[in-house]
């Protein structure tokens, strides 16, 4: 299984971080070893003093296929689910300056939180409010009308590069607000008034 993630999807966020507005859709990776097992707490790596949350609907891939066409891409993709692009802030700045990539950063052990996933005939994926509360209060609102490339447009564009198994996640980016974790905040990740996760921080 992989985690394809994609940055910069929602233009307010990619102003909040002082990037342009991408012509293609900016795409990273996680391994699989990135997912916070179900139920645990999220540990603030060592290497960081600066971890970001970044809620996001995920898509789950439920076919396998390559060169797949904007057109076709919902018949690869069944359930959806949210989840938590968790981001050492102060490292990824470090590798940009640097142009490095940003694995590091995005990719270390707990910063994939992938909820439960649901049918997407459920939702209106076009039109699909969710949220992020921190200890009670929402820092994170988005909708996925916001998205600069669709979930077909990113299949589309994804697979002439990667061919997609059943069981591959992607993560579509962050709407504004990310902001960093402290020990104890509890994120609460909900799609319109459903709670799909629930994180403590350690
Ligand atoms: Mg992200």
């Amino acid at each position: 299984m992989k985690i394809i993630c994609i940055g910069r999807n929602y233009a307010e966020h990619a102003k909040e971080l002082g990037n342009e507005i991408p012509e293609d859709p900016v795409i990273f990776m996680k391994p699989d070893t990135a997912v916070l097992k179900k139920g645990s707490d999220f540990y603030i790596p060592e290497f960081s003093e600066e971890v970001h949350y970044e809620v996001e609907v995920v898509l789950k891939i439920s076919k396998g296929g390559k060169y797949i066409s904007e057109e076709n891409a919902p018949k690869y993709f069944e359930e959806i689910g949210l989840g938590i692009d968790f981001t050492a802030r102060d490292l990824q700045t470090k590798l940009k300056e640097k142009g490095l990539p940003w694995e590091l950063a995005k990719g270390f052990d707990g910063s994939a939180v992938v909820s439960d996933f649901y049918k997407k005939g459920d939702f209106d994926l076009k039109n699909l409010d969710f949220s992020l509360i921190k200890n009670k209060e929402k820092v994170q609102q988005g909708n996925t009308s916001m998205m600069l490339f669709s979930p077909e447009k990113i299949i589309a564009f994804v697979s002439q590069y990667f061919t997609l198994r059943v069981g591959d996640l992607i993560f579509t980016g962050t709407p504004k607000g990310v902001g960093k974790i402290a020990e104890n905040d509890i994120l609460e990740g909900f799609i319109q008034e459903k709670k799909l996760f629930s994180v403590r921080i350690q």
